[in-house]
């Protein structure tokens, strides 16, 4: 009797650790996505009206007419009940552990060196170590995979810690360690992020969703060598380069203050071409002052384009010439920028707005039209980094990330155009599944991957902190 209740209580014991772990999932060779309306981002852009996605392991297998007919043993049959089945967007710019300071310095700023001075350097300058990256690159993480992200790209420091926790919540990652010319929580010299940034991308480069990449900050921030630098130690193992470009009204001004022998006379997209920077692996972020022998160049050179008009109008920096560059061939997908700057993570947002600033600006209401934007969101994203071989669209071969968007929500009701619906109508709480690499991480508002109560408890903790620091900073309101 002893014995049994013994036995009883291990039982029970055991019931409360399954309760608060997260199960291992059991990935069945097949998958069927079935009832949905697939738009299939291929370059015919073909939309199947109640089609069928074939997944096996990793990849898709097929796109068909139906289900009808079509069976696997123990395939995993996925309903979309006559949602959206569509690539998972890619967020081509983003600082994810900036979310623990997200909603802080909204209030009685100046201007942008104001918000950057008094308070994003003091806020990391005090608070950054690798938990609170990594527990904060998670809850990002969280949130664009509820919200239908499947890629993220990232630039911050220790860039391992957010590399474990994008993997950990089951996203695809291109994720580049910061290069700056000041000391910084993980490297204390300056431009030390190098060395850090050859560790790290050994250490990842062969990781199925993580691609490890280095990220000189800017071309104001960085030394010419030490771009030409970046961009060798990327070249020696193929892996991108991510950085800030023509984001600032005075930036040609500022890299030649601060670079002597670098010149004023030339535009920065110029001066970086001219150094030998510029390459296909290149993904530079906002590329707001730029001319159109600039946007030539960027074709010439394959280099990829973040658009990320949320940020750059909230913090008053421009807005980006985004149809002009499209126009001119570069390639060009959308981001947010980093969770203090836009906020909100997820592209659905993103779409939304770049249609409306570009239509504002140009006083056209032609300028990016719905599918253009859906376009930018998935395999625009996915060609802007050279990844669109793997990535994007739904087509037999490619890896399987693939979201479902429901349809029935008053908001998504009525549902005419599929395109019109995604760009201007949708919320990302409509996103109801989201797959990486053949495995489900999100679905009707669960994460898969994450405990949870663990994760607040964490969160919570780092919270209370950034909380704690806030009070000291200069202004109230904060
Ligand atoms: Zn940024």
């Amino acid at each position: 009797m002893k014995h049994m209740r013994k036995m009883f209580a291990i039982a029970g014991l055991l019931i409360l650790l399954g309760a608060c772990t997260v199960a291992e999932q059991v990935q069945p060779e097949y998958t069927l996505i079935k009832n949905g309306q697939i738009l299939t981002m291929n370059a015919g852009f073909d939309v199947v009206a109640d089609g069928c996605v074939v997944v096996r392991g990793a990849r898709i297998e097929n796109v068909l007419r139906t289900c009808d007919g079509v069976a696997y043993p123990n395939a995993q049959i996925i309903d979309a009940k006559g949602g959206i089945v569509m690539p998972g967007m890619i967020n081509l710019h983003n600082h994810l552990s900036m979310v623990a300071f997200r909603g802080l310095a909204e209030s009685g700023v100046v201007d942008v060196h104001d918000r950057l001075y008094n308070y994003f350097f003091p806020l990391e300058k005090a608070l950054l170590n690798r938990e609170l990256i990594r527990v904060s690159a998670r809850h990002a993480a969280i949130e664009m995979a509820l919200g239908g992200v499947t890629t993220t790209t990232d630039m911050y420091y220790h860039e391992d810690e957010v590399a474990k926790s994008v993997k950990q919540v089951g996203l695809r990652g291109v994720l580049g360690e910061t290069v700056i010319g000041f000391p910084v929580v993980d490297a204390p010299e300056i431009y030390g992020g190098l060395e850090y940034a050859r560790g790290f991308i050994e250490a990842w480069k062969d990781d199925e969703l993580i691609t490890p990449a280095v990220a000189p900050h800017a071309p104001y921030s960085v030394s010419p060598e030490i771009l030409l630098k970046s961009k060798a130690l990327a070249d020696e193992y193929n892996v991108p380069i991510i950085l800030h470009m023509a984001e600032m009204v005075n930036e040609r001004e500022t890299v030649a203050a601060n670079f002597p022998n670098t010149t004023q006379e030339k535009s920065v997209v110029q001066y970086l071409d001219d150094i030998g920077f510029l390459g296909a692996n290149v993904l530079a972020a906002h590329v707001i002052y730029i001319d159109e022998a600039d946007m030539k160049t960027l074709k010439v050179r394959g280099v990829g384009v973040s658009h990320n008009p949320k940020a750059n109008t909230k913090d008053s920096s421009g807005m980006a010439p985004a149809w002009a560059t499209r126009v001119a061939g570069v390639d060009m997908g959308l981001g947010t920028d980093g969770p203090m700057s836009s906020n909100q993570l997820d592209i659905i947002n993103v779409m939304n707005y770049a249609a409306r600033v570009a239509r504002i600006d140009s006083g056209e209401v032609s300028k990016f039209e719905p599918r253009e934007l859906v376009q930018m969101a998935t395999i625009g994203g996915a060609k802007a980094l050279d990844m669109d071989d793997k990535i994007g669209s739904l087509e037999p071969g490619k890896l399987a990330d693939i979201i479902i968007i429901e349809t029935n929500s008053p908001n998504m009701q009525p549902h005419y155009d599929p395109y019109a619906t995604l760009a201007y109508a949708a919320y990302p709480s409509n996103v109801v599944l989201t797959m990486v690499n053949g495995r489900v991480v999100a679905r009707n508002g669960e994460i898969r991957n994450v405990d949870m109560t663990q994760h607040q408890a964490e969160w919570t903790k780092i919270t209370d902190t950034v909380a704690e620091f806030a009070k000291t900073l200069k202004r109230r309101g904060n």
